[in-house]
């Protein structure tokens, strides 16, 4: 199969790469690699023999491709997919960005939730294969069991995002501020007797000075969080809250949308999303129900017993990074009644929440 990679060397494509290699994916493979920044350059070592690398915005070059997998952003998407559909390119085009999502023509791919919405998109024809965004991913990993045995009513979530999230940039600068921070009280955290408050000051004067490392978030999130991401709406949701329940509801292809929203919060972790869920259940489901509803939705939806040292040492983005597992944990019957669930979720962002959907499809083609 001729595959074609586009957005290889960035956050999620070098993710993908990583997890294809780690399973062997590229034997019987004959990849091309794209770029934007270096055309004729070396590909990357994959194990098979790969031309040199190939300029991305190059029509004919990707025709010949049979798959396109892209990582390289909604820009790119949108200046190219089309284009390529134009030319009568009958190909698969399996991408990370969001633009073609919700398009009619494509489907979301979140094959342990939605292997068979993905069957029959292929079945009738569908060529454009899209993973969601991560946070929505994410959540059917962990609670997708509840929503598929139609006991969801209607949820929130309340999420705490990576870094990671934004990219490359943004992580290395999450970094540097958090050594900006540790610089500007050095002195005094060094002095055991030096006064809390004084340091507590110098850092808010870190916090808020110009020298503060903000270039790619634009305000301090290393000290301090940030209560918007992605772009504003006329409802007053971000994007990325939009996302929730048009995407939750295309990867389950719902007959009536489940209503779903929440606030997200970009926090300080390097590439885990963690989120806070209320989930508002149609009846009263016992406890072990629940608890074995969510363990059997996946192979990788692992639960948590609500107890202090598990949720602290395995619900955390420290334990579950670099990992397939999507932990849920904090479980339980809310105050508000016997319906209302909460539960506390994480899950590495890059892997479930990106590449992993992606490798999984181009699978799927070659079964
Ligand atoms: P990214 O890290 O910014 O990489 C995108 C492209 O930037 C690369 O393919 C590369 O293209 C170019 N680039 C320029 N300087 C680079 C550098 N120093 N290192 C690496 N690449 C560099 O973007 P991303 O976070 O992977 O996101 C790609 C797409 O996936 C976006 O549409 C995003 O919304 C979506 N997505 C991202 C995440 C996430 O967690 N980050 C999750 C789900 C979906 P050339 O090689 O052609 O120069």
């Amino acid at each position: 199969m001729k595959v074609g990679f586009v957005g290889w060397r960035g956050m999620v494509g070098s993710v993908l790469l990583e997890r294809m290699l780690a399973e062997d994916d590229f034997k019987g493979l004959q990849p091309v690699f794209f770029t934007t920044s270096n055309v004729g350059g070396a590909a990357p070592d994959v194990g098979v023999s790969c031309p040199a690398l190939e300029d991305a915005y190059n029509i004919d070059a990707l025709c010949a491709q049979e798959v396109i997998i892209s990582c390289q952003g909604g820009d790119y998407t949108k200046a190219v997919q089309a284009k390529l559909r134009a030319t009568g390119w009958n190909g698969y085009w399996i991408d990370a960005a969001s633009s073609l999502r919700m398009s009619d023509e494509a489907a979301i791919v979140l094959d342990p939730i939605n292997r068979g919405v993905i069957d029959q998109s292929l079945n009738s024809g569908v060529k454009d294969f899209i993973g969601g965004n991560c946070t929505v991913s994410l959540m059917l990993m962990a609670v997708g069991g509840l929503f598929k045995e139609g006991l969801v009513e209607w949820g929130s979530a309340m999420t705490y995002q990576a870094a990671s999230g934004s990219g490359a940039k943004n992580m290395r600068e999450l970094i540097q501020q958090m050594g900006y921070l540790k610089e500007a009280v050095a002195e005094p955290l060094a002095n055991p007797a030096s006064s809390i408050l004084d340091i507590d000051r110098q850092i808010t004067a870190a916090l808020n000075s110009d020298g503060y490392p903000k270039a790619q978030f634009g305000y301090p999130l290393a000290g301090s969080l940030l209560p918007f991401i992605d772009t504003q709406l006329a409802n007053g949701q971000s994007r990325e809250e939009w996302k929730a329940q048009c995407e939750t509801n295309k990867i389950l292809a719902s007959k009536q949308d489940i209503p779903l929203d929440g606030i997200c919060v970009r926090v300080g972790a390097m590439r885990c999303h963690s989120q806070g869920l209320t989930l508002k259940l149609n009846r009263n489901v016992p406890m072990d129900d629940i608890e074995a509803i969510i363990k059997a939705a996946t192979p990788w939806s692992k639960w948590i017993d609500n107890h202090r040292d598990a949720s602290l040492s395995a619900l955390t983005p420290a334990a579950v990074t670099g990992g397939l597992a999507v932990p849920v944990g904090r479980v339980r019957k809310m105050n508000m009644g016997p319906e209302y669930l909460s539960a506390f979720t994480v899950g590495d962002q890059l892997l479930w929440g990106a590449a992993e959907p992606l490798r999984r499809m181009l699978a799927i083609l070659r079964s």
